[in-house]
């Protein structure tokens, strides 16, 4: 090993062994305090939620995707957007992009000083309908305003496609539909794109599929970020593929938040520490601290009544669940 422990009893730690083809760094972009706790059943009180973020951001996360501001009926887990998002004011030079469904929602995150805002749109119809009551070229439609509007102030924007992989309802989604769809939120203005496997059934063949044809569609790689869920343990074998494309922005989720590994329903983000463990071991710098990031993911697990489904915060947290 090259790491030597900073003191007490040896530890684990992946030997650092660089592959061929892939990037020197890589940018993660902690969804844990809105991904995770929008999918999370309880209910975190707004102090817990501005501390998780202040140790996600003292970990070395420089992007840490903050709440939304969507309607609270629609999440009440993150109800208290206008509460928080003013207790994270103090953290200078960590972006906090939160999420804002329509214009209504980007007034409000205007208003408190949001510097960073995300859309969420789908790449099937079936998925639009059910998570925003619109077809897809309405959500766009309804985005359109948004992205440009948050453009003209300055306000960098971020563009969520759900279901790049595989939807529900449609089952496999051809690549034509999510090329489609990046296309619209690129040419609307989107700075980033976000793919999403919502329903984590991609498999390292077809994310190259997908890369190749976003990339053939001259989406800059650039503006391409990966969004993996574990649902069947494939997150890091896509993510891998990604980095393999020459992704360097990768969506993740400090101790898995908002994949329960005891309920049917899991989401199962892609934990930041099972990605960390990966990086370090290729020896890709991404600036952020594993030890201090399974410290709090293990502090939220607490917090949360149950142990961390994130294979990484168990091997090395001190009383695994
Ligand atoms: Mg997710």
């Amino acid at each position: 090993m090259t790491d030597e422990p900073t003191g007490g009893s040896p530890r684990p730690l992946p030997m650092r062994v660089p592959a061929d083809g892939l990037p020197d760094q890589v940018r993660i972009h902690e969804v844990g305090p809105r991904d995770g706790l929008q999918n999370e059943s309880s209910v975190v009180p707004v102090e817990v939620k501005a501390e998780f973020v202040h140790r996600l951001a003292a970990a070395g996360l420089t992007t840490v995707e903050a709440t939304s501001f969507v309607h609270p009926r629609w999440v009440p887990q993150l109800a208290d957007a206008e509460e928080l998002f003013p207790l994270l004011g103090d953290l200078t030079g960590v972006r906090l992009p939160v999420l804002v469904p329509n214009e209504r929602g980007l007034d409000r995150a205007l208003a408190l000083g949001a510097r960073e805002v995300a859309v969420f749109a789908s790449v099937t119809e079936s998925f639009s309908r059910a998570n925003l009551n619109r077809s897809v070229d309405e959500a766009l439609a309804m985005f359109a305003p948004v992205v440009a509007r948050a453009a003209g102030a300055g306000v960098r924007v971020r563009g969520y496609l759900s279901m790049c992989f595989g939807d529900p309802w449609e089952g496999p989604v051809p690549v034509a539909q999510t090329v489609h769809v990046a296309r619209r939120l690129h040419e609307l203005g989107c700075d980033e794109l976000s793919l999403g496997d919502t329903i984590g059934v991609a498999t390292p063949g077809h994310v190259s599929t997908v890369l190749r044809a976003l990339l053939a569609a001259d989406i800059p790689v650039q503006h391409l970020a990966v969004h993996f869920h574990d649902t069947y343990g494939q997150a890091l074998a896509n993510t891998l593929t990604a980095l393999g494309h020459g992704v360097t922005t990768v969506d993740a989720s400090a101790g898995g938040l908002g994949g329960c590994p005891f309920a049917r329903s899991a989401t199962g983000n892609l934990a930041t520490e099972d990605l960390l463990w990966m990086l370090r071991g290729l020896g890709i710098e991404t600036g952020v601290d594993l030890d201090q990031l399974v410290a709090t993911s293990a502090w939220m697990a607490d917090h949360l009544g149950r142990p961390s489904p994130s294979r990484t915060v168990r091997a090395l947290s001190p009383h695994p669940g």
